[in-house]
C-alpha cells in the first residue's frame, strides 16, 4: 500500500483529522498534531500538504501491516525472505529541481529546537556496493545543507566512516513520504543492506526501487532529496527532543550537502512528532520480535510489548507460559540481551493482558515478593537516551518477575 493509499485508507476508516486552514510549520503544526493525538492531514503548511501521526497507535500500525494489533509480533516474526526489483520510472520524478529546503514545510517542533528538522526522512546510503536505509533526524542548516545525527555504530555511521577514511563523500538520498511498511522496515535493525529486502518480505511482494542520479536506489516517495554526506565537514546538531520527551545533547555531527531534489506533483510531506507515539512506536516495536525470539530460547513466550509509558523503549512487558520456577529470571536476562537499551522489564503470566497497564500493575501487586522476584543489575550498559544514565553510558537494569509461583494453588484468580 502506497503512502497516499494508506492516508486514504485512514480517511475512509474515520481515523484522519483534516485541517484546511493555513498553519505555520514553526511550532503551530506540531502543537496541533500533539494535541490531536491522532493521524492528521494539514492541507496548507507553508503552502504544502503535511501528514503527521501517521502511525501513531498500534491500531494504525496494524492497519499498515494488515494484521490485528495483538498479532503485530507474529506478522514480524513470520516475514519470509524478500527481494527488491529495480524499475526505470517513478512518479517521484514528476518535478525535478535544484535543492531548496525552504520550499518544503520543514517544521520547528519545540521552542528550544536548534532549527527546523526533517523527522521522517529515510536516509538511503550506498558505498562500495553496500546499501543502508534508516531514519535520522536532520537539522536544516541552509537551503541546501542539513546536519544528520549519526549514532555509532549504526550502519549509516559505519558507511560514512568508511567513505570518509578514503576521503570520499557518501552518496545518499533522503526519501520522505514512503509507504508505511517500508518506513517501518527502515526503522528495524536488520543486518547491513537488508532493510528493503525486509520491507519486501513484510509486504509479500518485491519492493520497487529506482535509481537516483548519484546511483542510490530509492523506493517510491513523495519527496526525494539527493546528495552526499561530506567526508569531514561537521556542524552543531541540536538541541532536539528525543523519545523521552527531553532535550538530547548538542553534538558536532556530519553535514549533508544536497545536489538535487525531486517530488510528486503536490507532494504530501511526512513529519514525525518528536516524542510522539509514532516516533516511539517506530523506535520500539521493531525490538519486540527480537525480545520474543530471545526469550523463546529459554521458555515458552506468548507476547512482548514495549510500553508507551516507558517511551516504547525503556520498559518491556514479557508474557510467558511458565514451564519451570526459574523461567522469569531467565526471561529477564534474555530480554536485556536482545534490547540493550531496555532498562526495566516485567515478566507476567499469560492471563495478564500486557497491553493494559492496570493488568500489569495487578500482576506486580499480587504476584511479586520484593526479596524474591526482583533482579537488580548495576553498572551495565544502558541507553544514551535514558535521562538518568551515568556519564559513562552505564545504568542499572531491573527485572521484575510478576509470575505466580508454580504449584501454588492458594488465591486462585477469578475469571469472568
Ligand atoms: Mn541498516
Amino acid at each position: 500500500m502506497s503512502f497516499r493509499a494508506f492516508i486514504k485508507r485512514l480517511a475512509e476508516a474515520g481515523k484522519l483529522m483534516e485541517i484546511h486552514e493555513p498553519v505555520s510549520p514553526k511550532l503551530e503544526a506540531p502543537a496541533m498534531a500533539k494535541k490531536a493525538g491522532q493521524s492528521i492531514l494539514f492541507h496548507a503548511v507553508n503552502g504544502s500538504k503535511v501528514v503527521m501521526n501517521l502511525l501513531n497507535s498500534r491500531d494504525t500500525l496494524a492497519m499498515a501491516l494488515d494484521t490485528p494489533p495483538q498479532d503485530i509480533i507474529n506478522k514480524l516474526i513470520n516475514a519470509k525472505d524478500g527481494s527488491t526489483v529495480i524499475v526505470e520510472d517513478s512518479p517521484t520524478k514528476e518535478v525535478v529541481s535544484e535543492p531548496d529546503l525552504s520550499k518544503l514545510p520543514i517544521m520547528t517542533h519545540f521552542d528550544k529546537d536548534g532549527a527546523p528538522y526533517i523527522t521522517a526522512g529515510v536516509v538511503i546510503s550506498e558505498f562500495e556496493g553496500i546499501m543502508n536505509a534508516s531514519v535520522h533526524r536532520l537539522m536544516m542548516l541552509s537551503k541546501t545543507e542539513l546536519v544528520a545525527r549519526l549514532v555509532a555504530p549504526r550502519h549509516t555511521y559505519l558507511l560514512h566512516k568508511k567513505a570518509s577514511e578514503q576521503g570520499k563523500p557518501l552518496p545518499i538520498a533522503i526519501a520522505i513520504g514512503i509507504d508505511p511498511i517500508t518506513l517501518f522496515a527502515a526503522c528495524t535493525r536488520v543486518p547491513m543492506g537488508e532493510e528493503f529486502n525486509y520491507a519486501s518480505a513484510l509486504k509479500g511482494a518485491p519492493l520497487e526501487l529506482f535509481k537516483c542520479e548519484n546511483g542510490v536506489a530509492v523506493p517510491d516517495a513523495e519527496i526525494v532529496l539527493e546528495g552526499y554526506i561530506h567526508p569531514t565537514k561537521r556542524a552543531k546538531e541540536g538541541p532536539f527532543v528525543d523519545i523521552t520527551g527531553t532535550y538530547d545533547l548538542v553534538r558536532e555531527e556530519p553535514v549533508i550537502e544536497l545536489t538535487r531534489m525531486m517530488c510528486k506533483e503536490d507532494p504530501i510531506y511526512h513529519g514525525i512528532l518528536p516524542a510522539g507515539n509514532e516516533h516511539r512506536l517506530l523506535m520500539g516495536v521493531p525490538y519486540e520480535p527480537m525480545i520474543y525470539k530471545a526469550v523463546g530460547s529459554v521458555t515458552k513466550v506468548k507476547n512482548v510489548v514495549l510500553t508507551e509509558g516507558g517511551c516504547c523503549y525503556l520498559h518491556a512487558v514479557v508474557q510467558i507460559e511458565k514451564q519451570t520456577e526459574r523461567d522469569g529470571k531467565n526471561a529477564m536476562m534474555m530480554a536485556f540481551a536482545a534490547h540493550t537499551s531496555l532498562k526495566h522489564v516485567v515478566i507476567v503470566d499469560d492471563d495478564i493482558d500486557i497491553f493494559d497497564p492496570r493488568e500489569v500493575e495487578y500482576a506486580i501487586a499480587t504476584r511479586v515478593r520484593g526479596d524474591r522476584d526482583i533482579l537488580i543489575l548495576p553498572h551495565v550498559r544502558g541507553s544514551s537516551l535514558d535521562p538518568c544514565c551515568m556519564p559513562d553510558g552505564t545504568s542499572t537494569k531491573v527485572g521484575i518477575d510478576a509470575t505466580k509461583a508454580l504449584g501454588d494453588e492458594r488465591f486462585e484468580r477469578v475469571t469472568k
